[in-house]
């Protein structure tokens, strides 16, 4: 223990954990293959390396960090790696914004080395935030899906999966950006609301509206409901598409609205989904007026070349000239949007890759996970639910990972690489061997590339040892921990990778944080300026203080409103802590306390029971993942248990020599050491601090805190003293008395003996008895308060001779008083309200003051 002279006088945050940094070893973070211990392995989320740790991410980080702490004190062998998902488009649009670049200026290969570039820089941006954090991130199990040694990982399980028969390519409707020229994945779409036009036009002599007449040239029939009576003797015919003049059938199809417009609706390749969902019912035609670039096509003949909206405006014009534009309306409408650029998706037919989804494996592996909080799962329930296309994994990018295919020029055959070879890139290297179906060697390369979350959907395979050879050594993981808004991808997409390549669940438990709120209650962003980055919280009140934010500020798994207040009540409990530490490295410093000698006094005793309570609260919040629980917990016991109550107690003890001060310190140094302990999790630069003062030695290596006390007249009796302290103290303070000034003799009446080692006495200052007999009180009337206005009023001049009539009156007469009095010989009603007798108490012939608190009467005869 150091002395307690030694400690500075304040806690400066920035020295100290700049100072533990510095100390603390990464090896001691690291997961140990052979170990004996039980593994608790996390499937921590890889980050986008944008440079920026942003406050969501720290949030999500802080969890993480307490329930990895924690569960290396509960004696688990733990893996907290740390992943970058590295691949996609915000890099590839940032290089090209950086260089003034577009993708196609420069070769694929300086294309994405330029990517790599900006992302390793990002990444090392990264880690210095997550090392100032503290958290205690295993980087020996760093992994980086750009990297030769990661993706060879993911052309593996694609390879694995081709094979089984989920991965296939096929000309299929996919939702399509034209402006980043790839598909993207139904959980890419962003949503939007906007005003469009619904125009309604003649339609070989029959009514239709639509709010997209560009893609009048991809018609491929007219649908009405089979009950339209109106729509009688078209069926089985053709109408004639204007404007473009081919022909297209009409079809009857029941989820058509009658009611809608004029009941009939013009089917387009591709509208919407349900264009997809008719064209597949009725067989129909595929006519692709729109490609990849967003421009019209061959098909849409003088319109081709023009751009979609282009396209619009020319042929409203047309139907205008040509008299067959009835009307037009203004229409709400929610567009599909892609999530990066925000330009309306368009649903393309291409050859694209696909992964078939197997809507109840997935729902069975899901319920094998317990999800914290449990509602969770239903966001996954319903989300499977839904689906209704397979999931498209190709994309016309550049920086991600190859698909490992080629195929054959001659015979069109799929070739693939041995596993040994990989990774490979399809686009630089030829296959080794010639094509098995018709000998042939010349080969193209599949220029299509995977889907991000083709990467990180096996993030948990990877941190487990997964090599393509029977089950990973460390599957499935204990936890995944996650945003709820990334449920339908990374959890969905990780729950199906798994299930298809080891036919089990990837982790037993998913742990799900909420979003972090700006201070203003919106969600963080730059229009808003409402964006705080933990840098800036860091700098101002330490990582230690963030990382309280972190854990208090909401329930797990509830959105978290940012808010300064709770960064200031973090750092203002540090402070109070290490007063709290001083203190106790003070006392503790005197020496002469021995861990085998009974605890005896009451106070202390008490003390011992309330931290046995505050350990098994604590511990219970920290299996459930409850941390605002717990650190409240945490916070509560030091600070009013502990400082406030047992210290103010037992502070006079402290100062003498004798045994009843060695239980005291025992208790402190027991308090103050499971403290330490509990906090470590939460705040790891403070325990760390101040278990060094008291042990000398890192709180880090110690186990949880196992400490239990069961006293239950302790508890009964110590919480009657402590509550009488208290009343004694505010009732000091009422009467405007310092909380050290001599108070004379307190007597207190409770229900059963308390033997307190006079801790009451010198805590209040007074000359202390503790009965158990009935106060023997006598109520005297010591004086009359007047109501001056209502005398004055009524007895004017004869004021003062009514008042003393009312002092003659008999102690018995005051507190009942007769309806009239003799005022200067006249008989006088005495008004109401006119006067109130003030009670006092006698006990033992002397003044006393009582407060009653529940049923203990406690008396104070002042000095
Ligand atoms: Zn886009
Ligand atoms: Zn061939």
């Amino acid at each position: 223990m150091v002395p307690s002279d030694q400690l500075p006088k304040n806690y400066d945050f920035t020295e100290v954990e700049e100072r533990w940094r510095r100390t603390w070893r990464d090896e001691d973070n690291y997961f140990d293959k052979n170990s004996k211990k039980p593994q608790f392995v996390i499937d921590t989320p890889p980050p986008y390396p944008t440079g920026n740790f942003h406050i969501g991410n720290a949030l999500n980080w802080c969890y993480i960090d307490f329930f990895a702490r924690y569960k290396r004190m509960r004696g688990f062998n733990v893996m907290f790696p740390q992943g970058w998902d590295c691949h996609g488009l915000p890099t590839e649009v940032k290089v090209e914004e950086i260089n003034k670049i577009t993708k196609n200026d420069v070769s694929r290969e300086e294309f994405r080395r330029m990517c790599r570039d900006l992302t390793i820089k990002n990444i090392e941006a990264m880690r210095i935030t997550l090392r100032k954090m503290a958290f205690s991130t295993d980087w020996s199990n760093e992994y980086v899906t750009m990297m030769p040694k990661y993706y060879s990982k993911t052309q593996l399980s694609f390879l694995r999966m081709l094979e089984s028969g989920y991965i296939y390519q096929s000309e299929h409707p996919v939702n399509y950006c034209t402006r980043c020229e790839t598909a993207i994945a139904f959980a890419e779409v962003a949503y939007e609301d906007r005003e469009t036009t619904l125009n309604f036009f003649d339609f070989d002599g029959v009514e239709i509206a639509t709010t997209r007449p560009e893609l009048l040239a991809a018609c491929v029939a007219v649908a009405v409901h089979p009950g339209d009576d109106r729509y009688q003797k078209l069926r089985g015919t053709s109408m004639k598409v204007p404007i473009f003049g081919h022909n297209v059938p009409v079809v009857q199809d029941d989820a058509v609205d009658p009611a809608f417009g004029s009941g009939a609706v013009m089917i387009c390749t591709f509208g919407d989904k349900q264009d997809v969902h008719w064209w597949k019912q009725h067989n129909l035609a595929l006519r692709k007026a729109i490609n990849r670039q967003g421009k019209m096509t061959e098909i849409a003949g003088r319109y081709k070349g023009l751009n979609t909206s282009e396209c619009r405006k020319a042929i409203i014009a047309d139907m205008k000239e040509k008299q067959i534009l009835n009307r037009q309306e203004n229409l709400a409408q929610r567009v599909g949007t892609c999530w990066r650029c925000k330009t309306p998706i368009e649903i393309l037919s291409e050859r694209q890759w696909f992964v078939k989804i197997k809507p109840d494996e997935i729902q069975k592996a899901a319920h094998q996970i317990t999800w914290f909080p449990g509602h969770m799962l239903l966001r996954m329930e319903n989300w499977v639910e839904q689906m209704e296309w397979d999931w498209c994994i190709s994309r016309q990018r550049i920086f991600a990972t190859p698909i490992p295919v080629w195929f054959c020029t001659t015979c069109g055959g799929m070739v693939t690489p041995d596993e040994k070879d990989l990774p490979v890139d399809p686009t630089l290297v030829q296959p080794k061997h010639a094509c098995k179906k018709c000998g042939g060697t010349s080969f193209s390369g599949e220029v299509d590339v995977l889907d991000t979350w083709m990467d990180s959907s096996i993030s948990v395979l990877n941190v487990t040892g997964w090599d393509g050879n029977g089950n990973p050594p460390y599957f499935p993981a204990q936890i995944r921990p996650q945003g709820h808004d990334i449920i339908r991808t990374w959890a969905f997409y990780t729950i199906l990778r798994s299930v298809a390549l080891t036919g089990q669940k990837p982790w037993d438990e998913i742990l799900v944080n909420g979003m972090v709120l700006g201070e203003d209650g919106f969600k963080m962003s730059k229009s808003r300026g409402n964006i705080i980055v933990p840098e800036e919280i860091l700098v101002k009140y330490g990582a230690d203080a963030l990382r309280q934010w972190g854990a208090m500020g909401a329930a797990t798994g509830s959105d978290i409103m940012f808010n300064w207040n709770d960064v200031v009540a973090a750092s203002r409990f540090q402070t109070k802590m290490w007063n709290i530490t001083k203190f106790a490295l003070m006392q503790l410093g005197k020496g002469g306390f021995d861990k085998d000698e009974p605890v005896t006094a009451l106070a202390d005793r008490w003390l011992l029971v309330r931290l046995s309570d505050t350990v098994e609260q604590v511990s219970a919040a920290m299996e459930a993942y409850q941390f605002d629980v717990a650190l409240k917990a945490i916070r509560e016991f030091a600070w009013d248990v502990l400082a406030d109550n047992y210290i103010e107690l037992v502070k006079g003890r402290l100062y003498q020599q004798d045994a009843s001060r060695r239980s005291a310190c025992l208790v402190l140094h027991t308090a103050f050491d499971a403290l330490c302990r509990m906090l470590a999790p939460f705040t790891p630069y403070f325990a760390e601090e101040c278990y060094s003062y008291l042990k000398g030695e890192s709180v880090h290596k110690q186990p949880w805190v196992s400490f239990t006390y069961d006293d239950d007249a302790a508890r009964t009796e110590g919480n009657l003293l402590v509550q009488v302290v208290a009343e004694v103290r505010k009732y000091k303070h009422d009467a405007g008395l310092a909380l050290n000034a001599p108070l004379g003799k307190v007597t207190i009446y409770a229900p059963h003996t308390v033997n307190d080692e006079g801790d009451t006495g010198r805590t209040l200052n007074a000359d202390v008895h503790w009965r158990t007999d009935v106060a023997k009180l006598d109520r005297v009337i010591t004086d009359i308060n007047f109501n001056r206005s209502v005398v004055g009023k009524t007895f004017r001049k004869d004021a003062q001779a009514f008042m003393d009539a009312v002092k003659a009156l008999s102690p018995e007469q005051l507190e009942k008083p007769p309806k009239t009095i003799q005022v200067k010989g006249v008989e006088a009603e005495i008004p109401a309200d006119a006067f109130t007798p003030k009670f006092s108490y006698m006990e033992e012939g002397a003044k006393v003051d009582v407060l009653t608190i529940s049923d203990i009467i406690v008396t104070i005869a002042k000095k």
